[in-house]
């Protein structure tokens, strides 16, 4: 059995994800949110879905605060937009 990394719970159904190279253990999604979703610098809410990363700094969709607060926010949500 696995251990998840961020509650210690082992678990015989664990997963495991990897990002940028590194491969992370957990326990169910909730856990592995809360250690690599980004957290939208507008609402402070964990992104999950789609966000926009400008410079570094995520923003989630469908809460930033205008579209003319960023280009890139704006460019985002009008493919989003198009789909
Ligand atoms: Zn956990």
């Amino acid at each position: 059995m696995q251990r998840c990394e961020l509650c210690g719970n082992e678990y015989d159904k664990a997963f495991t994800i990897s990002q940028a190279g590194k491969n992370h253990v957990f326990d169910s999604f909730e856990c592995a949110i809360q250690v690599l979703a980004p957290t939208c610098a507008h609402c402070r809410c964990r992104i999950i879905g789609h966000g926009i990363e400008d410079k570094g700094v995520f923003i989630a969709a469908r809460t930033a605060p205008s579209p003319r607060a960023s280009p890139a926010f704006a460019t985002a949500l009008a493919e989003i937009d198009a789909r």
